[in-house]
């Protein structure tokens, strides 16, 4: 056991979305932090796995934390997108009634955004027709909701992160925390590699919030891993449909939707299941077949020959049905963050400075950090560029002009610079959520074997010995022939 003798004054528990605005916020002072995560990268969980919505905030019952932190966090996300180099579009979205009974529905749903303090408009027929093309012809009307946006949530939370680590912020990957004890005034974080002080934990922990929460004391709440399952469409037709569009939300949640990404693919779903393993992130036929039933009632047109890939990521559900950002009933140096289910990707932000403004600032002295930089450095990415641009970054550096991914036009220089910041990845799927290498067509049957040979380079390390994800996740078995 290592580490003892280094005291936190904070250490959050998990690299998720939530964990990562926590631990910038908190860089913003003279505080020794640590952000704790059991595995070998930073948004290995839901963080990674969602719809990516910027949501406006129209959905969420008045007064609930939900609705609170929707409306705040919204409109912070355009500052943190230009600081962070995180892409974001607000393209809005649309809320679709197809049926005559639905549309009385549409109409609560404008007074409960009229509520929580969101624009948004009831749109006819021919206005929602005139915005999207595709969408089926029996629609009856929808709710246009324009300060709703898309993210690139790989680069949100990876970028987050580097920037609380060029803060001053320690990543301790690799980490699983297994026992939290109270000894004297400070804890003691066992976590399967080393023991942890600290003055403060805070609890980031998603999914498993509630078992972090139990390790100090019995808790009266529970999460329930609720799984939604997705389609990825390859990028084939600009304009195809320009908003998110949701059908009518439901007590399942906001429903299956539509909608392009930063990326310019499509995503459809999620759907909606409760499951009993927490960490259960399979898919499965009848479930992609009812997304995609449900997409064909909306979109009927959409061109299902056009997916790529599949996947799912898992709701940290609770039995009270909202936000949970608290003290534990017995410690205030003790903060849970826990159920943080949809709308949590676009509230992270807003939650984060409530969290370190208002209870750790009460238990904790905060000094302003005077070196704090809001800024990461900028990102090169060659997809983005205008020609000259391109010839001129390949004429200073020619990694730029070695292609690896051809399906999404990543360069070697891409991936180099990636491996060259703070929470650089290790893995093939830490360079694919950072670099987009591996996520087009081929799903990485061309670059994955050029990026184990890049990771195995600049590691020093056998190209046995790289993994595709988490330990165990090795891609070459052995050796057959003896070669360079
Ligand atoms: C299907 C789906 C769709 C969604 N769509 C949207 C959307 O469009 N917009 C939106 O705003 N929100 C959306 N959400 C919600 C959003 O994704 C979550 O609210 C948010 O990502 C939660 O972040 P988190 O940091 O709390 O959890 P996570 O991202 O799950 O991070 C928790 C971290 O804690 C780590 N951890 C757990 N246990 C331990 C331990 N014992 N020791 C160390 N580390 C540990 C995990 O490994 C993980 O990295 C969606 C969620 C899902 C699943």
């Amino acid at each position: 056991m290592k580490n003892l003798d280094s005291k936190y004054d904070v250490l959050v528990v998990g690299a998720g979305i939530l964990g990562a605005f926590v631990s910038r916020e908190l860089s913003k002072y003279d505080l020794k932090v640590g952000l704790i995560e059991a595995h070998n990268d930073v948004g290995n969980g839901c963080s990674g796995a969602n719809s990516a919505i910027i949501h406006s905030g129209y959905d969420p019952a008045p007064g609930t934390l939900k609705a609170k932190f929707n409306a705040l966090a919204n409109p912070m996300w355009d500052e943190i997108a230009d600081e962070l180099d995180i892409d974001f579009t607000r393209k809005g979205s649309l809320t679709v009634a197809l049926y005559d009974e639905q549309v009385p529905l549409l109409k609560e749903l404008i007074e409960r955004s009229n509520k929580n303090g969101i624009p948004t408009k009831l749109l006819t027929p021919e206005e929602v027709k005139e915005l999207e093309p595709n969408i089926s012809p029996k629609v009856k009307a929808a709710l246009y909701a324009p300060t709703a946006g898309i993210i690139d949530p790989f680069n949100a939370v990876v970028n987050v992160i580097e920037n609380a680590v060029d803060n001053g912020v320690e990543l301790l990957l690799n980490n699983k925390v297994l026992s939290i004890k109270k000894e004297n005034d400070y804890f003691i974080v066992g976590t399967n590699k080393n023991e942890f002080k600290t003055n403060i934990v805070i609890n980031c922990a998603g999914v498993h919030s509630d078992q972090i929460a139990a390790m100090i004391e019995p808790i009266d709440w529970k999460t329930t891993p609720r799984r939604g399952e997705y389609f990825v469409l390859d990028h084939f037709l600009d304009g195809f449909v320009n908003h998110t569009i949701f059908p009518m939300p439901s007590e399942k949640g906001k429903g299956i939707l539509i909608t392009p990404t930063t990326s310019n693919n499509y995503l459809l779903g999620p759907s909606s299941e409760l499951i009993d393993d927490y960490d259960d992130v399979s898919t499965d036929k009848p479930t992609l077949d009812k997304v995609k039933a449900q997409i064909l009632d909306m979109v009927p047109s959409v061109p299902l020959n056009k997916v790529i890939r599949v996947f799912s990521g898992n709701r940290p559900t609770t039995t009270r049905h909202d936000f949970i950002i608290e003290y534990a009933k017995t410690d205030n140096h003790f903060i849970n963050v826990a159920g943080i289910e949809s709308p949590g990707f676009v509230c992270a932000p807003a939650i984060a400075e409530y969290v370190v403004k208002e209870l750790v600032n009460k238990v904790c002295s905060l000094i302003e950090n005077k070196n704090y930089n809001p800024r990461i450095r900028k990102h090169i990415r060659l997809n983005k560029m205008g020609h000259e641009e391109k010839v001129e970054y390949i004429k200073n550096n020619p990694d730029f002009g070695r292609i690896i991914c051809n399906c999404e036009r990543v360069s070697l220089g891409e991936i180099k610079d990636a491996l060259s910041r703070n929470a650089a990845p290790t893995t093939v799927k830490g360079i694919k959520k950072r670099c987009r290498a591996g996520f087009g067509l081929c799903q990485g049957g061309f670059c994955q074997s050029k990026v184990v040979e890049i990771l195995a380079d600049y590691y020093n390390i056998s190209p046995l010995d790289v993994l595709y994800d988490d330990e165990g996740s090795n891609i070459l078995l052995k050796k057959i022939k003896e070669g360079k």
